[in-house]
């Protein structure tokens, strides 16, 4: 259930069952053109999917993450990293207050691969208390889905591409964009990885067949879901 059509009653009433929950971590961020909210629509997405039978409280996603190789396009947001590990830990905190013990974070976006670290360093300062971070895209069985379709893919490309993250009046190209070289990138001030990326897609389709992104998506909400239910100990 997602606690922005919730109660806090509801809320209230679940505590007394169960101590799981979750928190979905986005971006606001250049995704070539995709939505700029690609990472917090489907962080936020998937974790509501996977929760759905279980009745488990999603969270409002976190819409801004740690994202200053992109700030040069235009609607790119990016936290400093300081103020997105207190921000993490401010929610922990709450979550915590509340009552929550076992806290699934569902990652949309690479950079914010310090809150992973946070959720390691908060369960040492919180005994009793278990955090899986869950980075949902490169996940061990969503990963080898995509592979399977198509070993190209990358960020803003066909993998980003589902019914809710394209945007109406875009038209994609149709050819493969070879992959960009990730080392060089990562050198690169914001304005130069402007100029490198060009549109913003890392390498590969700009889409494929609805029905194997339904299949993608299954397999991650499948495997988010998972989590949810196997052993927090
Ligand atoms: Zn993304």
């Amino acid at each position: 259930m997602k606690v922005s059509e919730t109660n806090w009653q509801q809320i209230e009433a679940y505590l007394k069952t169960d101590d799981r929950a979750i928190l979905p971590l986005g971006s606001t961020e250049q995704h070539a053109q995709l939505s700029l909210s690609v990472d917090s629509i489907l962080s936020e997405k998937v974790a509501s999917d996977a929760a759905e039978p279980l009745g488990i409280p999603v969270f409002p996603v976190v819409p801004y993450g740690i994202t200053p190789y992109f700030l040069a396009y235009p609607g790119t947001i990016s936290l400093r990293q300081e103020t997105y590990i207190r921000l993490v830990r401010d929610i922990l905190d709450g979550l915590r207050l509340q009552g929550f013990r076992r806290i699934l974070i569902v990652n949309g976006h690479g950079g914010n691969q310090p809150a992973g670290s946070l959720a390691i360093e908060w369960m040492a300062d919180n005994p009793g208390t278990a955090v899986k971070f869950h980075n949902w895209w490169n996940a061990p069985q969503t990963y080898a889905k995509v592979q399977e379709i198509d070993p190209v893919a990358s960020h803003a490309s066909w993998m980003e591409n589902f019914p809710w993250t394209r945007l109406a009046g875009t038209t994609l190209p149709s050819q493969q964009k070879p992959m960009i070289d990730l080392a060089r990138m990562r050198v690169m001030g914001p304005e130069a990885v402007k100029a490198y990326l060009g549109d913003g897609n890392f390498g590969g389709y700009y889409e494929r067949p609805d029905e194997e992104m339904l299949a993608i998506w299954d397999v991650a909400v499948k495997e988010t879901r998972a989590l949810l239910e196997g052993a927090w100990a």
